[in-house]
């Protein structure tokens, strides 16, 4: 299929991550106008302002995240829902943070629809984590801080990963990962991206 094959060819090779990504239909997660362009690499608009990210972006993180399938992980920037369920079907339990009201009940809404029952999706401000179900074995941020949250740092389990870009809104960002030893935290930077705001409090809507 085109879009397996459009993955591949800009480096999303994970076996695990494609099979995922061949199972979750995107243009559920896209509605209105842009549905039917859910099976091109792009970002598109989705409600609130906000973007449902470009697939291989998605894959990349995806299978920089290198998720287990005993793992707990916190997604932070729920979006669409997409990329929570793509984690959903690699994990054994995916907790899933917007600042939107509105795209976490349209998230949820899906993922009931597809019966991906092992989604915890809340409104609330990611950028503080989710201390009570603490610590994560993977945490994927979806929205780019200038550095990474420390509540987030502090929320990774030890041998856990982080996944994130950072840097200024409106510039280049870099993608992230941080990985903790028990010493400390492992720094890489991956590649390049372009990411909404990380924005602090709850949104209008
Ligand atoms: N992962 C999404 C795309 C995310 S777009 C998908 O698969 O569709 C980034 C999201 O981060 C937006 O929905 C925005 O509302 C959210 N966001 C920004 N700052 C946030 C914060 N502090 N806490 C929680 N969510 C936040």
């Amino acid at each position: 299929m085109q879009f397996l094959f459009t993955l591949r060819s800009r480096g999303v090779t994970d076996r695990r991550t494609l099979e995922a990504m061949e199972r979750i239909d995107r243009s559920a997660f896209v509605r209105g106008l842009f549905a039917d362009r859910a099976w091109e690499d792009m970002p598109l608009p989705i409600a609130c302002g906000q973007t449902i990210s470009q697939p291989s972006v998605v894959g990349l993180m995806t299978q920089a995240l290198d998720v287990q399938p005993r793992d707990k992980v916190l997604e932070v920037g729920t979006g669409s829902g997409y990329q929570a369920a793509i984690l959903s079907l690699l994990a054994r339990r995916v907790y899933t943070v917007d600042r939107y009201r509105r795209l976490v009940a349209e998230a949820r809404a899906t993922f009931e629809a597809m019966g991906l029952v092992n989604i915890v999706a809340a409104t609330s401000d990611g950028s503080f984590g989710l201390p009570e179900q603490s610590p994560f074995d993977r945490i994927l941020v979806t929205a780019a801080a200038e550095d990474p949250p420390p509540p987030l740092l502090a929320q990774l389990r030890v041998g856990g990963i982080m996944v994130l870009p950072v840097g200024q809104s409106d510039h280049v960002q870099s993608l992230i990962r941080v990985t903790r030893h028990e010493t400390g935290y492992h720094y890489e930077e991956l590649r390049e991206v372009r990411f909404v705001p990380l924005v602090e409090g709850l949104g209008q809507d």
